[in-house]
Protein backbone atom coordinates (compact mmCIF):
# COMPACT_ATOMS: atom_id res chain seq x y z
CA UNK A 1 0.00 0.00 0.00
CA UNK A 2 1.34 3.98 -1.23
CA UNK A 3 0.88 6.74 0.05
CA UNK A 4 0.38 9.49 -2.71
CA UNK A 5 1.29 13.15 -2.61
CA UNK A 6 -0.62 14.71 -5.33
CA UNK A 7 1.19 18.52 -5.35
CA UNK A 8 -0.41 21.27 -6.69
CA UNK A 9 0.56 24.90 -5.08
CA UNK A 10 2.97 23.08 -2.37
CA UNK A 11 5.77 22.30 -4.71
CA UNK A 12 8.07 22.37 -1.56
CA UNK A 13 9.94 19.52 0.42
CA UNK A 14 10.63 21.32 3.46
CA UNK A 15 7.52 22.37 5.89
CA UNK A 16 4.83 20.63 3.42
CA UNK A 17 1.95 19.19 5.80
CA UNK A 18 0.34 17.05 2.84
CA UNK A 19 4.40 15.49 2.25
CA UNK A 20 4.64 15.20 6.44
CA UNK A 21 1.72 12.94 6.69
CA UNK A 22 2.32 10.64 3.67
CA UNK A 23 5.95 10.31 4.95
CA UNK A 24 4.23 8.53 8.45
CA UNK A 25 3.87 5.56 5.42
CA UNK A 26 6.06 3.53 4.20
CA UNK A 27 6.47 3.68 0.53
CA UNK A 28 5.80 7.52 -0.25
CA UNK A 29 5.15 8.49 -4.34
CA UNK A 30 4.21 12.09 -6.13
CA UNK A 31 2.71 12.83 -9.01
CA UNK A 32 2.80 16.50 -10.74
CA UNK A 33 0.08 17.49 -13.27
CA UNK A 34 0.93 19.95 -16.19
CA UNK A 35 -2.63 20.40 -16.78
CA UNK A 36 -3.01 21.45 -20.45
CA UNK A 37 -6.19 23.23 -19.65
CA UNK A 38 -3.92 25.92 -17.72
CA UNK A 39 -1.78 26.60 -21.03
CA UNK A 40 -5.51 27.35 -23.22
CA UNK A 41 -6.78 30.57 -24.35
CA UNK A 42 -9.40 31.18 -21.20
CA UNK A 43 -12.52 33.47 -21.09
CA UNK A 44 -11.25 36.85 -21.42
CA UNK A 45 -9.02 35.79 -24.54
CA UNK A 46 -5.85 35.38 -22.97
CA UNK A 47 -3.59 32.31 -22.17
CA UNK A 48 -4.32 31.11 -18.69
CA UNK A 49 -0.71 30.70 -18.25
CA UNK A 50 1.82 32.42 -20.27
CA UNK A 51 5.48 31.60 -20.41
CA UNK A 52 6.68 33.64 -18.15
CA UNK A 53 4.99 31.58 -14.99
CA UNK A 54 5.19 28.44 -17.23
CA UNK A 55 8.76 28.45 -16.92
CA UNK A 56 9.43 29.21 -13.13
CA UNK A 57 6.99 26.31 -13.25
CA UNK A 58 9.16 24.11 -14.86
CA UNK A 59 12.11 25.29 -13.41
CA UNK A 60 10.22 24.90 -9.97
CA UNK A 61 9.08 20.88 -10.41
CA UNK A 62 12.67 20.37 -11.62
CA UNK A 63 14.10 21.40 -8.54
CA UNK A 64 11.17 19.49 -6.35
CA UNK A 65 12.37 16.23 -8.50
CA UNK A 66 15.33 16.32 -7.72
CA UNK A 67 14.50 17.57 -3.51
CA UNK A 68 11.95 14.42 -3.57
CA UNK A 69 14.91 12.07 -4.73
CA UNK A 70 17.09 13.19 -2.63
CA UNK A 71 14.52 11.02 -0.19
CA UNK A 72 14.18 8.78 -2.31
CA UNK A 73 10.29 9.65 -2.80
CA UNK A 74 10.01 9.47 -6.90
CA UNK A 75 7.60 11.81 -8.61
CA UNK A 76 5.95 11.63 -11.73
CA UNK A 77 5.60 14.37 -13.75
CA UNK A 78 2.59 14.28 -16.62
CA UNK A 79 1.34 16.46 -19.06
CA UNK A 80 -1.76 15.75 -18.56
CA UNK A 81 -4.94 16.48 -17.10
CA UNK A 82 -5.28 15.60 -13.25
CA UNK A 83 -8.66 13.76 -13.74
CA UNK A 84 -6.84 11.79 -16.81
CA UNK A 85 -3.97 10.80 -14.89
CA UNK A 86 -4.61 10.50 -11.54
CA UNK A 87 -7.20 7.66 -11.15
CA UNK A 88 -4.97 5.11 -13.94
CA UNK A 89 -1.89 6.15 -11.67
CA UNK A 90 -3.65 5.08 -8.41
CA UNK A 91 -5.21 2.09 -10.15
CA UNK A 92 -1.52 1.31 -11.12
CA UNK A 93 0.17 1.70 -7.67
CA UNK A 94 -2.01 0.24 -5.37
CA UNK A 95 -2.25 4.26 -3.61
CA UNK A 96 -4.41 4.16 -0.40
CA UNK A 97 -4.29 7.67 0.95
CA UNK A 98 -3.86 10.36 -1.61
CA UNK A 99 -2.59 13.78 0.18
CA UNK A 100 -3.29 16.92 -0.97
CA UNK A 101 -3.04 21.21 -0.39
CA UNK A 102 -6.85 21.94 -0.21
CA UNK A 103 -7.94 24.43 -2.71
CA UNK A 104 -11.31 25.97 -2.44
CA UNK A 105 -11.81 28.09 -5.83
CA UNK A 106 -14.05 26.73 -8.36
CA UNK A 107 -11.88 25.23 -10.91
CA UNK A 108 -9.84 23.52 -8.44
CA UNK A 109 -12.62 22.02 -6.59
CA UNK A 110 -13.78 21.03 -10.08
CA UNK A 111 -10.61 19.40 -10.89
CA UNK A 112 -10.11 17.54 -7.60
CA UNK A 113 -14.14 16.16 -7.48
CA UNK A 114 -13.38 14.54 -11.14
CA UNK A 115 -10.60 12.68 -9.34
CA UNK A 116 -12.32 11.72 -6.48
CA UNK A 117 -15.46 10.44 -8.76
CA UNK A 118 -12.92 8.24 -10.82
CA UNK A 119 -11.35 6.44 -8.25
CA UNK A 120 -12.51 3.51 -5.71
CA UNK A 121 -14.04 4.72 -2.12
CA UNK A 122 -11.65 2.53 -0.73
CA UNK A 123 -9.10 5.21 -1.65
CA UNK A 124 -8.88 8.24 1.18
CA UNK A 125 -8.10 11.50 0.19
CA UNK A 126 -6.57 13.63 3.10
CA UNK A 127 -6.85 17.32 2.56
CA UNK A 128 -5.10 20.33 4.87
CA UNK A 129 -4.84 23.56 4.57
CA UNK A 130 -1.34 24.70 3.95
CA UNK A 131 -0.92 27.80 2.17
CA UNK A 132 -1.83 30.23 4.84
CA UNK A 133 0.21 32.33 7.73
CA UNK A 134 -2.43 31.67 9.99
CA UNK A 135 -3.87 28.68 9.99
CA UNK A 136 -7.60 28.42 9.65
CA UNK A 137 -8.26 26.28 12.88
CA UNK A 138 -6.02 28.95 14.70
CA UNK A 139 -7.89 32.08 14.06
CA UNK A 140 -10.27 34.31 16.45
CA UNK A 141 -13.84 33.56 13.67
CA UNK A 142 -15.98 30.57 14.33
CA UNK A 143 -16.67 30.91 10.67
CA UNK A 144 -15.48 32.35 7.72
CA UNK A 145 -18.42 34.66 7.49
CA UNK A 146 -17.54 36.54 10.19
CA UNK A 147 -14.22 37.60 8.18
CA UNK A 148 -14.44 41.32 8.38
CA UNK A 149 -14.26 43.54 4.84
CA UNK A 150 -11.77 45.83 6.16
CA UNK A 151 -8.54 44.47 6.18
CA UNK A 152 -6.95 46.58 9.74
CA UNK A 153 -9.70 45.15 11.99
CA UNK A 154 -8.72 41.52 10.53
CA UNK A 155 -5.11 41.63 11.68
CA UNK A 156 -5.33 43.47 14.80
CA UNK A 157 -7.45 40.29 16.15
CA UNK A 158 -5.24 38.18 14.18
CA UNK A 159 -2.45 39.41 15.57
CA UNK A 160 -3.71 39.34 19.31
CA UNK A 161 -4.84 35.95 19.19
CA UNK A 162 -3.56 33.77 16.94
CA UNK A 163 -0.06 32.28 16.54
CA UNK A 164 1.91 31.28 13.55
CA UNK A 165 2.37 27.41 13.77
CA UNK A 166 6.58 26.29 13.65
CA UNK A 167 7.92 25.30 10.41
CA UNK A 168 7.56 21.36 10.50
CA UNK A 169 10.58 19.20 10.54
CA UNK A 170 12.34 18.29 7.30
CA UNK A 171 10.80 14.70 6.25
CA UNK A 172 13.78 11.75 6.71
CA UNK A 173 14.95 9.89 3.46
CA UNK A 174 13.15 6.59 3.17
CA UNK A 175 14.49 3.47 2.42
CA UNK A 176 15.80 3.15 -1.17
CA UNK A 177 14.72 -0.76 -1.13
CA UNK A 178 11.52 -1.48 -3.30
CA UNK A 179 12.30 2.06 -5.36
CA UNK A 180 9.77 2.06 -8.28
CA UNK A 181 10.91 2.79 -11.45
CA UNK A 182 9.85 6.73 -13.02
CA UNK A 183 10.46 7.44 -16.68
CA UNK A 184 8.51 10.42 -16.25
CA UNK A 185 10.28 13.75 -17.66
CA UNK A 186 9.57 17.41 -16.83
CA UNK A 187 7.86 19.19 -20.52
CA UNK A 188 9.94 22.13 -21.89
CA UNK A 189 7.87 25.33 -22.81
CA UNK A 190 7.35 23.71 -26.29
CA UNK A 191 5.97 20.63 -24.69
CA UNK A 192 3.05 22.96 -23.08
CA UNK A 193 2.39 24.67 -26.55
CA UNK A 194 4.55 27.28 -25.52
CA UNK A 195 7.67 29.38 -27.24
CA UNK A 196 11.10 29.62 -25.87
CA UNK A 197 11.69 32.80 -23.92
CA UNK A 198 14.70 35.31 -23.71
CA UNK A 199 15.64 37.05 -20.89
CA UNK A 200 14.93 40.53 -20.53
CA UNK A 201 18.36 42.25 -18.80
CA UNK A 202 16.15 44.93 -17.10
CA UNK A 203 14.12 42.35 -15.38
CA UNK A 204 13.47 43.01 -11.62
CA UNK A 205 13.28 39.34 -11.12
CA UNK A 206 16.30 37.78 -12.64
CA UNK A 207 15.41 34.46 -10.46
CA UNK A 208 14.83 30.87 -10.98
CA UNK A 209 11.78 28.78 -9.63
CA UNK A 210 12.30 26.19 -7.18
CA UNK A 211 12.63 25.30 -3.58
CA UNK A 212 16.21 25.84 -3.58
CA UNK A 213 16.30 29.02 -5.45
CA UNK A 214 13.43 30.71 -3.11
CA UNK A 215 15.86 29.59 0.32
CA UNK A 216 18.70 31.70 -2.01
CA UNK A 217 16.63 34.41 -1.97
CA UNK A 218 15.30 34.14 1.75
CA UNK A 219 19.47 34.00 2.84
CA UNK A 220 20.52 36.89 0.18
CA UNK A 221 17.56 39.48 1.06
CA UNK A 222 17.74 38.73 5.48
CA UNK A 223 20.95 37.57 6.20
CA UNK A 224 23.68 38.36 3.10
CA UNK A 225 22.58 42.09 2.31
CA UNK A 226 20.02 42.58 4.94
CA UNK A 227 17.92 44.82 3.06
CA UNK A 228 14.77 43.05 5.30
CA UNK A 229 16.41 45.99 7.86
CA UNK A 230 15.20 48.73 5.25
CA UNK A 231 12.05 46.70 3.73
CA UNK A 232 9.32 49.25 4.58
CA UNK A 233 11.50 52.50 3.00
CA UNK A 234 11.97 50.71 0.23
CA UNK A 235 8.97 48.81 -1.00
CA UNK A 236 7.63 50.92 -3.23
CA UNK A 237 10.36 50.93 -5.34
CA UNK A 238 9.96 50.13 -9.24
CA UNK A 239 13.49 49.65 -10.33
CA UNK A 240 16.10 46.51 -9.65
CA UNK A 241 15.78 43.46 -7.19
CA UNK A 242 16.30 45.37 -3.75
CA UNK A 243 13.28 47.09 -3.45
CA UNK A 244 11.16 43.68 -2.07
CA UNK A 245 11.70 40.71 -1.20
CA UNK A 246 10.39 39.24 -4.98
CA UNK A 247 9.73 36.09 -2.54
CA UNK A 248 5.32 36.51 -3.95
CA UNK A 249 6.31 33.90 -7.08
CA UNK A 250 8.13 31.08 -4.83
CA UNK A 251 5.41 31.71 -2.46
CA UNK A 252 2.71 31.59 -4.85
CA UNK A 253 3.21 27.95 -6.30
CA UNK A 254 4.48 26.84 -2.50
CA UNK A 255 7.69 26.45 -2.81
CA UNK A 256 8.40 28.32 0.33
CA UNK A 257 5.78 28.33 3.15
CA UNK A 258 4.51 31.76 4.68
CA UNK A 259 5.72 30.45 8.09
CA UNK A 260 9.28 29.65 6.87
CA UNK A 261 9.18 33.50 6.05
CA UNK A 262 7.73 34.54 9.77
CA UNK A 263 10.03 32.46 11.48
CA UNK A 264 12.78 33.59 9.13
CA UNK A 265 12.01 37.30 9.94
CA UNK A 266 11.41 36.39 14.02
CA UNK A 267 15.14 34.60 13.69
CA UNK A 268 16.21 37.99 11.51
CA UNK A 269 14.61 40.17 14.71
CA UNK A 270 16.61 38.25 17.78
CA UNK A 271 19.70 38.16 16.23
CA UNK A 272 20.22 41.04 14.17
CA UNK A 273 17.54 43.84 14.57
CA UNK A 274 13.95 44.65 14.93
CA UNK A 275 12.45 47.69 13.72
CA UNK A 276 9.46 49.29 11.82
CA UNK A 277 10.67 47.45 8.54
CA UNK A 278 10.83 43.98 9.65
CA UNK A 279 6.86 44.37 11.07
CA UNK A 280 6.29 45.00 7.86
CA UNK A 281 6.91 42.02 5.84
CA UNK A 282 5.17 40.24 8.35
CA UNK A 283 2.07 42.70 7.80
CA UNK A 284 2.30 42.35 3.94
CA UNK A 285 2.10 38.42 4.38
CA UNK A 286 -1.04 39.00 6.54
CA UNK A 287 -2.54 40.80 3.61
CA UNK A 288 -1.87 37.69 1.34
CA UNK A 289 -3.71 35.65 4.15
CA UNK A 290 -6.62 38.53 4.36
CA UNK A 291 -7.43 38.09 0.04
CA UNK A 292 -7.52 33.56 1.11
CA UNK A 293 -9.79 34.51 4.06
CA UNK A 294 -11.51 36.91 1.46
CA UNK A 295 -12.46 34.21 -1.05
CA UNK A 296 -13.04 31.55 1.29
CA UNK A 297 -15.70 33.98 2.40
CA UNK A 298 -17.04 35.04 -0.87
CA UNK A 299 -16.76 31.80 -2.88
CA UNK A 300 -17.08 32.87 -6.49
CA UNK A 301 -18.42 36.35 -5.78
CA UNK A 302 -14.78 37.51 -6.32
CA UNK A 303 -15.08 36.98 -10.05
CA UNK A 304 -18.03 38.33 -10.74
CA UNK A 305 -18.12 41.67 -11.76
CA UNK A 306 -19.85 43.24 -8.82
CA UNK A 307 -17.19 41.92 -6.95
CA UNK A 308 -18.56 41.50 -3.33
CA UNK A 309 -19.56 44.72 -2.89
CA UNK A 310 -22.31 44.07 -5.35
CA UNK A 311 -21.52 47.60 -7.08
CA UNK A 312 -23.08 48.41 -10.26
CA UNK A 313 -20.52 50.67 -12.21
CA UNK A 314 -20.79 51.45 -16.10
CA UNK A 315 -18.08 49.42 -17.30
CA UNK A 316 -17.24 49.33 -20.79
CA UNK A 317 -15.30 46.74 -23.33
CA UNK A 318 -12.80 47.50 -26.29
CA UNK A 319 -10.65 46.31 -27.83
CA UNK A 320 -8.85 49.10 -29.17
CA UNK A 321 -8.39 50.46 -25.26
CA UNK A 322 -7.29 46.78 -24.64
CA UNK A 323 -4.45 46.89 -26.97
CA UNK A 324 -3.37 50.18 -25.88
CA UNK A 325 -3.30 49.48 -22.20
CA UNK A 326 -1.31 46.19 -22.83
CA UNK A 327 1.38 47.22 -25.25
CA UNK A 328 1.88 50.32 -23.21
CA UNK A 329 0.51 53.13 -25.41
CA UNK A 330 -1.82 54.91 -23.29
CA UNK A 331 -1.07 58.71 -23.19
CA UNK A 332 0.16 58.14 -19.70
CA UNK A 333 4.12 56.97 -19.65
CA UNK A 334 4.25 56.24 -15.93
CA UNK A 335 1.36 53.75 -17.15
CA UNK A 336 3.17 52.06 -20.41
CA UNK A 337 6.50 51.89 -18.61
CA UNK A 338 4.47 49.41 -15.89
CA UNK A 339 2.56 47.59 -19.01
CA UNK A 340 5.94 47.31 -20.95
CA UNK A 341 7.59 45.72 -18.04
CA UNK A 342 5.22 42.83 -17.63
CA UNK A 343 4.68 42.34 -21.31
CA UNK A 344 8.77 41.39 -21.29
CA UNK A 345 9.73 39.94 -17.53
CA UNK A 346 6.27 38.81 -16.06
CA UNK A 347 6.72 41.13 -13.26
CA UNK A 348 5.44 44.58 -11.81
CA UNK A 349 5.92 46.33 -8.43
CA UNK A 350 3.39 46.76 -5.91
CA UNK A 351 2.96 50.38 -6.94
CA UNK A 352 2.79 49.44 -10.54
CA UNK A 353 0.24 47.54 -10.06
CA UNK A 354 -1.74 49.54 -8.38
CA UNK A 355 -1.83 51.97 -10.65
CA UNK A 356 -2.18 50.43 -13.40
CA UNK A 357 -5.61 48.34 -11.96
CA UNK A 358 -6.75 51.77 -10.93
CA UNK A 359 -6.14 53.34 -14.64
CA UNK A 360 -8.18 50.31 -16.40
CA UNK A 361 -10.83 50.23 -14.01
CA UNK A 362 -11.35 54.02 -12.79
CA UNK A 363 -9.74 56.27 -15.42
CA UNK A 364 -10.46 53.98 -18.89
CA UNK A 365 -13.76 52.46 -16.91
CA UNK A 366 -13.24 49.10 -18.00
CA UNK A 367 -14.32 45.80 -17.17
CA UNK A 368 -11.95 45.10 -14.35
CA UNK A 369 -11.99 42.02 -14.69
CA UNK A 370 -10.39 42.03 -18.24
CA UNK A 371 -7.37 43.66 -16.26
CA UNK A 372 -7.48 40.91 -13.90
CA UNK A 373 -7.08 37.86 -16.57
CA UNK A 374 -4.35 39.31 -18.45
CA UNK A 375 -2.64 39.69 -14.97
CA UNK A 376 -3.48 36.48 -14.75
CA UNK A 377 -1.94 35.40 -17.43
CA UNK A 378 1.21 36.88 -17.32
CA UNK A 379 2.00 37.17 -13.98
CA UNK A 380 5.08 35.56 -12.60
CA UNK A 381 3.17 35.00 -9.00
CA UNK A 382 0.08 34.92 -10.65
CA UNK A 383 -2.06 33.71 -7.42
CA UNK A 384 -5.71 33.28 -7.89
CA UNK A 385 -6.78 35.11 -4.64
CA UNK A 386 -4.37 37.78 -4.20
CA UNK A 387 -4.99 38.69 -7.76
CA UNK A 388 -8.62 38.87 -7.94
CA UNK A 389 -8.53 40.32 -4.41
CA UNK A 390 -6.31 43.35 -5.38
CA UNK A 391 -8.29 43.73 -8.52
CA UNK A 392 -11.65 43.92 -6.64
CA UNK A 393 -10.22 46.91 -4.01
CA UNK A 394 -8.66 48.55 -6.88
CA UNK A 395 -11.37 48.79 -9.01
CA UNK A 396 -13.71 49.81 -6.59
CA UNK A 397 -15.44 46.69 -5.85
CA UNK A 398 -13.82 45.14 -3.57
CA UNK A 399 -12.48 45.69 0.26
CA UNK A 400 -11.01 49.45 -0.04
CA UNK A 401 -12.79 51.25 2.37
CA UNK A 402 -11.54 54.26 0.96
CA UNK A 403 -12.67 53.69 -2.76
CA UNK A 404 -9.69 55.48 -4.04
CA UNK A 405 -8.47 56.45 -7.43
CA UNK A 406 -5.06 56.75 -8.43
CA UNK A 407 -3.45 59.81 -9.79
CA UNK A 408 -1.12 58.26 -12.16
CA UNK A 409 0.97 61.85 -12.51
CA UNK A 410 1.29 62.28 -9.10
CA UNK A 411 2.44 58.58 -8.29
CA UNK A 412 5.55 58.82 -11.15
CA UNK A 413 6.15 62.10 -9.41
CA UNK A 414 6.77 60.88 -5.98
CA UNK A 415 8.00 57.46 -6.81
CA UNK A 416 9.80 58.08 -10.05
CA UNK A 417 10.90 61.57 -9.12
CA UNK A 418 13.97 61.35 -11.67
CA UNK A 419 11.75 59.15 -14.38
CA UNK A 420 14.49 56.35 -14.09
CA UNK A 421 12.04 53.82 -13.96
CA UNK A 422 10.35 55.37 -16.88
CA UNK A 423 13.24 56.03 -19.30
CA UNK A 424 14.24 52.43 -18.64
CA UNK A 425 10.93 50.61 -20.17
CA UNK A 426 10.05 53.54 -22.61
CA UNK A 427 13.76 53.92 -24.17
CA UNK A 428 12.53 51.97 -27.01
CA UNK A 429 9.25 50.81 -29.12
CA UNK A 430 8.21 46.64 -28.16
CA UNK A 431 5.29 46.38 -30.50
C1 LIG B 1 -3.77 44.55 -9.16
C2 LIG B 1 -2.88 43.71 -8.31
C3 LIG B 1 -2.70 42.34 -8.57
C4 LIG B 1 -1.89 41.56 -7.75
N1 LIG B 1 -1.73 40.22 -8.06
C5 LIG B 1 -0.97 39.45 -7.25
C6 LIG B 1 -0.82 38.06 -7.52
O1 LIG B 1 -1.40 37.50 -8.44
N2 LIG B 1 0.01 37.34 -6.70
C7 LIG B 1 0.64 37.92 -5.63
O2 LIG B 1 1.37 37.22 -4.93
N3 LIG B 1 0.48 39.20 -5.35
C8 LIG B 1 -0.30 40.00 -6.11
N4 LIG B 1 -0.43 41.32 -5.82
C9 LIG B 1 0.14 41.85 -4.56
C10 LIG B 1 1.54 42.46 -4.63
O3 LIG B 1 1.62 43.38 -5.67
C11 LIG B 1 2.62 41.40 -4.77
O4 LIG B 1 2.44 40.37 -3.83
C12 LIG B 1 4.02 42.01 -4.55
O5 LIG B 1 4.22 43.08 -5.42
C13 LIG B 1 5.06 40.95 -4.75
O6 LIG B 1 6.34 41.47 -4.60
P1 LIG B 1 7.26 41.04 -3.38
O7 LIG B 1 7.25 39.56 -3.21
O8 LIG B 1 8.58 41.69 -3.56
O9 LIG B 1 6.45 41.68 -2.18
P2 LIG B 1 6.92 42.24 -0.77
O10 LIG B 1 6.62 43.68 -0.77
O11 LIG B 1 8.30 41.83 -0.45
O12 LIG B 1 5.89 41.54 0.22
C14 LIG B 1 6.14 40.25 0.82
C15 LIG B 1 5.00 39.33 0.47
O13 LIG B 1 3.78 39.81 1.00
C16 LIG B 1 2.69 39.49 0.13
N5 LIG B 1 2.04 40.72 -0.34
C17 LIG B 1 2.59 41.94 -0.46
N6 LIG B 1 1.66 42.84 -0.88
C18 LIG B 1 0.53 42.14 -1.03
C19 LIG B 1 -0.80 42.49 -1.45
N7 LIG B 1 -1.14 43.73 -1.79
N8 LIG B 1 -1.71 41.50 -1.52
C20 LIG B 1 -1.42 40.23 -1.19
N9 LIG B 1 -0.20 39.85 -0.78
C21 LIG B 1 0.75 40.79 -0.70
C22 LIG B 1 3.30 38.75 -1.05
O14 LIG B 1 3.18 37.37 -0.83
C23 LIG B 1 4.76 39.19 -1.02
O15 LIG B 1 5.63 38.25 -1.58
C24 LIG B 1 -1.24 42.14 -6.65
C25 LIG B 1 -1.41 43.51 -6.38
C26 LIG B 1 -2.21 44.28 -7.19
C27 LIG B 1 -2.38 45.73 -6.87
Amino acid sequence: MNNLVWFRNDLRVRDNISLAKACSGNQVLGIYCFDPVLFRIGDYGFKKTERFRARFLIETIIQLKDNLKKLNIPLFVYVDNPEKRIPKFIGEHDVHTVFLQKEWTQEENETRDAVVAKVSSSVNFEESYDQFLFHPDDIPYVSFQQIPRVFTKFRKKCETYTRVRPVLESPKAKPSTNLIENNTVVPSLRDLGLSNLSNDTRTAFPFQGGETNAQKRVQDYFWETQKLAFYKKTRNGLVGQGYSSKLSPWLANGSISARTIYWEVKEFERTVKKNQDTYWLVFELIWRDFFKYVSLKHGNQIFRIEGILNKKYDWKTSKKITEQWISGQTEDPFINANMREIARTGWMSNRGRQNVASFWSRVLEQDWRIGAAYFESMLLDYDVHSNWGNWMYNSGVGNDPRNRIFNSKRQAERYDPNGKFQALWLQETLF
